[in-house]
């Protein structure tokens, strides 16, 4: 079993898609062990996309993840990062695939619907960023 951290985005969870997504997460076969909703800082959301800061949607990306709450989670099942990184689909919705969660509920490359860690290294770091060991509870 491995773990990866997610977010339900604001474009989602203002259209109250929160269960939407959960379910294909589910049906994916990956285990929502931790889950809240949150509204992010910005200074979190900064630090979160620190990598990205240097991009030109840098300041839109930050604007957007702190509009409205999102619901942040700890996902597990066997290879969870590649496993939620196929659920979740293309990071432009356009050229995801069929049955993915950015296919079914993004609006735009932007506002797409959720995030997925991009290894179990990033993973580890994203999930002590909002949760203790002790709210991860299986
Ligand atoms: P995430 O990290 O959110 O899971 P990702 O790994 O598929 O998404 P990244 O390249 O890490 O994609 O980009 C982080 C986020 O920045 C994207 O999910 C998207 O919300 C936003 N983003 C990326 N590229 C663009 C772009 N060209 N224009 C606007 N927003 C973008
Ligand atoms: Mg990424």
């Amino acid at each position: 079993m491995s773990r990866t951290f997610s977010i339900i985005k604001p474009d989602a969870t203002r259209r109250n898609l929160t269960g939407a997504v959960n379910a294909v997460i589910e049906a994916a076969g990956l285990r929502i062990v931790a889950q809240k909703r949150v509204k992010l800082s910005t200074a979190q959301a900064e630090a979160f996309y620190g990598v990205h800061k240097e991009r030109p949607f840098f300041g839109e990306l930050v604007k957007q993840m702190t509009a409205e709450p999102v619901v942040v989670q700890v996902l597990e099942a066997d290879d969870a990062v590649p496993k939620y990184r196929a659920v979740m689909g293309a990071t432009n919705p356009e050229q995801a695939d069929e049955g993915t969660i950015r296919k079914l509920f993004a609006l735009s490359i932007g506002e797409n619907s959720v995030h997925g860690s991009d290894s179990d290294e990033n993973a580890a770091i994203e999930i002590a960023q909002f949760f203790t060991e002790e709210e991860i509870v299986g």
